[in-house]
């Protein structure tokens, strides 16, 4: 039988690496925490329904990019490909439109069929906040800084730039819409394949192509900032200019787009140049159409997602777990005292490897593996004074130590 191997663009997560997802999801919910943010989980699969309305069954994510299937009793089934929908429907199916506004915070894995490489994954993770029921400048302002200071915390920030458009309101939409397609129809011949498709279904998403060909004729394309209404005008210099006031600076980009409907105003990323292709770490924007479009009442919000594996790849490396003390018994009267002294040190608030096996040699070797700070060496003599050896790892100095004193002797150690 050939060795079993993970399902393309899936990976396994080993301790190294899911330390660094944990110091990401860790350092988002706790500064999340601190602008008000309680956490939320809702389902990893939903009725395809949940995410292919919203969605638009135009959009890429919904064409090509959802894992989808029947179940064994016949329900069509998506895994989640993102999680603003998911929330959306727990915040409709659970009432909570009552309890406005509400400030959630999630994470967890996404699924999404794309090509993998550096960054982009069949499986990955997202942290994501939502912020429901301000329809206000306000809210946008404080969901970008709260981006901001999550990735200050992580110690990215400066690798990345913030990135700023407004997709205006419904009215601007449609009127740069009807321009937009003029202007492609007049390039059509230029177009990638998928973006003649797109011109049909999402002309908005042409300009967020990353084809070369398409990106040489977006050049050209007619500016949003010419279609706003006096409104989106204003709701967008607000935005701005609180962005200004808390000194976070960023750079319009015309080009960046949620190819989604039920996205207007303020749209952002944070992107980076140290992940090649992948450049996007966080990404938001404000979707005050979703809720009605999901038969909710009509609710305005606003929310990001980061991707934890691209977060990962840039953090430095996290802080260090607490350095272990290692038991280390030699012979079987000693391996017995071992395991209730290892006990009392747990509950104690110690963290404590136990050997299992192998000669004093074996088991020291072992303790330098962990990286243990300190070793307490249990010999059948040492035990028979009521005492141990404890060894400083770090130093390499030994001295016995009665067993009744060396709780107290530990804490140094800690
Ligand atoms: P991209 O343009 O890179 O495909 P996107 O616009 O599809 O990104 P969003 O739907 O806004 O991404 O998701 C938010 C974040 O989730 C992205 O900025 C990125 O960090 C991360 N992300 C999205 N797709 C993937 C993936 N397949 N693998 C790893 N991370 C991803
Ligand atoms: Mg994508």
């Amino acid at each position: 039988m050939p060795a079993l191997q993970p399902v393309r663009g899936t990976q396994d997560l080993l301790p190294e690496e899911q330390r660094r997802h944990r110091f990401v999801v860790d350092t988002a919910r706790a500064v999340a925490g601190r602008y008000g943010y309680a956490e939320i989980a809702t389902p990893i699969f939903e009725f395809t329904e949940v995410f292919a309305r919203p969605i638009g069954a135009a959009t890429d994510i919904v064409q090509k990019e959802m894992y989808t299937f029947r179940d064994r009793g016949d329900e069509e089934i998506t895994l989640r490909p993102e999680y603003t929908a998911g929330i959306v429907r727990a915040i409709i199916s659970n009432g909570l439109t009552q309890s406005l506004p509400l400030k959630l915070f999630a994470s967890g894995p996404m699924f999404r069929y794309e090509r993998p490489q550096k960054g982009r994954y069949r499986q990955f993770h997202q942290i994501d906040v939502e912020l429901i029921g301000v329809a206000t400048p306000l809210g946008d302002i404080e969901a970008i800084a709260l981006g901001a200071h999550v990735l200050e915390a992580l110690g990215v920030r400066a690798q990345t730039e913030l990135e700023l458009n407004t997709l205006g309101d419904a009215a601007s939409r449609h009127a740069y819409r009807a321009a937009l397609v003029a202007f492609y129809h007049r390039r059509r011949g230029e177009l990638s394949e998928d973006s003649r498709e797109r011109l049909e279904r999402n002309p908005l998403r042409i300009l967020d192509s990353k084809d070369s060909g398409d990106q040489r004729v977006n050049d050209d394309a007619p500016s949003f900032a010419e279609f706003l209404t006096t409104e989106a005008h204003d709701f967008f210099a607000a935005v701005r200019s609180g962005l200004d006031r808390l000194g976070i600076a960023y750079r319009l980009n015309p080009r960046l787009v949620r190819g989604l409907d039920y996205y207007c105003h303020t749209a952002f990323e944070f992107v980076t140049g140290a992940l090649g292709a992948q450049g996007t770490v966080l990404g938001g924007g404000r979707y005050d159409g979703l809720m009605g479009v999901m038969g909710g009442p009509e609710t305005p919000g606003v929310g990001w997602a980061a991707g934890i594996e691209r977060l990962a790849l840039l953090i430095a490396e996290p802080p260090a777990p607490p350095r272990p003390i290692a038991l280390v018994p030699l012979g079987e009267a000693a391996e017995t005292r071992a395991v209730l002294l290892a006990q009392d040190l747990r509950h104690a608030g110690f963290t404590v490897d136990l050997g299992y096996s192998g000669n004093l040699r074996r088991r020291l070797a072992r303790a330098d593996k962990i990286k243990a700070r300190a070793a307490v060496i249990l010999g059948d003599n040492e035990l028979a004074r009521g005492a141990a050896a404890l060894r400083d790892l770090d130093s390499g100095d030994q001295t016995e130590v009665p067993l009744d004193a060396l709780m107290e002797r530990l804490i140094s150690f800690r």
